[in-house]
């Protein structure tokens, strides 16, 4: 089933103890459609400037990626720029252009406007209602990610499109400034109330937890020796959960929990380099590889 996403389409500028890269394409909808492509077709819906470069374009065509949904605007594309620590735990922003994003107004092509599943990337919240409300009926699956970029500044537009998801995917810092818990469990209670019934929170290199009516589920991160960088790690889970979730057409507790898995490989190949450069040389034989290793990570007897 086809899985639609509107997200940012940007340039990075990272550095990490590992390296430093100037300008690489990245983006929260660029990372997380490169992902979920392993698994499903991806409808993209984002903006581009006069910037963006061809190779890019077609680095995306390339994949089960449909761009007809990228639009091209007068100006230049997002820009971040981002530092980590020495143990790649905590980044700082040094910088957020919003660009051609300041101004874009998302008209989604009609062949895209059926998708059942619908991941609500990272971005302005008032864009990604937008988008929500373009899509003809209750998409079967609907999730959202955010960060403190948005909760600081446009909260009461996010609360409002909290409204319209299923699913909250957000990473543990965030969790706790949304809610103003600092327990992840008491956090999930408070942001059911605002209309999620699903909570996924990201966790960096302790993995991730699902929390819903059943219970909680928690995956580990794969341990890696080396990762390199850990930007879009997050909106790489989201893609790989997400993607694998629309191939299966199915949202049960069971698939709820391999989705988790598939999110965590998917994270895991992101960091080992710069920004998508594991992505683009990963097959699909080594993210079922990983992910039986991640079966192995966890299994024990009683
Ligand atoms: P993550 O590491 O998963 O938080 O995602 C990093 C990606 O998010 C980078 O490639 C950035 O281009 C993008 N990004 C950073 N800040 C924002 C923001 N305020 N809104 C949308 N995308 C952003």
């Amino acid at each position: 089933m086809s899985l639609l996403v509107v997200g940012s389409v940007a340039y990075d500028a990272i550095e990490s103890p590992y390296g430093k890269v100037e300008r690489t394409l990245g983006g929260a909808a660029t990372y997380f459609s490169v992902c979920a492509a392993f698994f499903t077709h991806v409808n993209l819906v984002a903006v581009v400037g006069h910037d963006f470069d061809p190779k890019d374009e077609a680095m995306l065509r390339k994949r089960s990626i449909d761009v007809d949904g990228l639009e091209r605007a007068d100006g230049k594309c997002f820009f971040w720029a981002g530092r980590y620590s020495e143990n790649l735990n905590e980044r700082v922003t040094l910088s957020t252009d919003l660009n051609v994003f300041a101004e874009f107004n998302p008209r989604l092509p009609d062949k895209y406007r059926k998708s059942k599943y619908v991941f609500l990337a990272n971005i302005a919240p008032g864009l990604q209602r937008d988008v929500l409300h373009q899509v003809k009926g209750r998409p079967k699956l609907a999730a959202l990610d955010t960060m403190n970029y948005w909760i600081e500044r446009t909260n009461a537009d996010l609360l409002e499109t909290l409204k319209c998801v299923d699913i909250l995917m957000i990473n543990d810092s965030e969790t706790r400034q949304l809610s103003n818990e600092n327990n992840l469990l008491r956090a999930a209670r408070h942001i059911f109330k605002l209309g999620p019934s699903t909570l996924v929170v990201k966790r960096g290199e302790y993995g991730a937890m699902l929390v819903d009516k059943h219970g909680v589920f928690c995956v580990p991160a794969f341990p890696l020796e080396e990762p390199h960088d850990p930007t879009g790690a997050g909106d790489s889970f989201a893609g790989g959960f997400m993607g694998y979730l629309a191939s299966v057409g199915s949202t049960s507790d069971a698939e709820l929990r391999r989705a988790m898995v598939y999110g965590s490989v998917m994270g895991s190949f992101t960091v080992e380099r710069f920004g998508l450069d594991r992505l683009l040389t990963l097959k699909k034989p080594e993210i079922h590889a990983r992910a039986r290793h991640f079966a192995k990570l966890t299994q024990f007897k009683l």
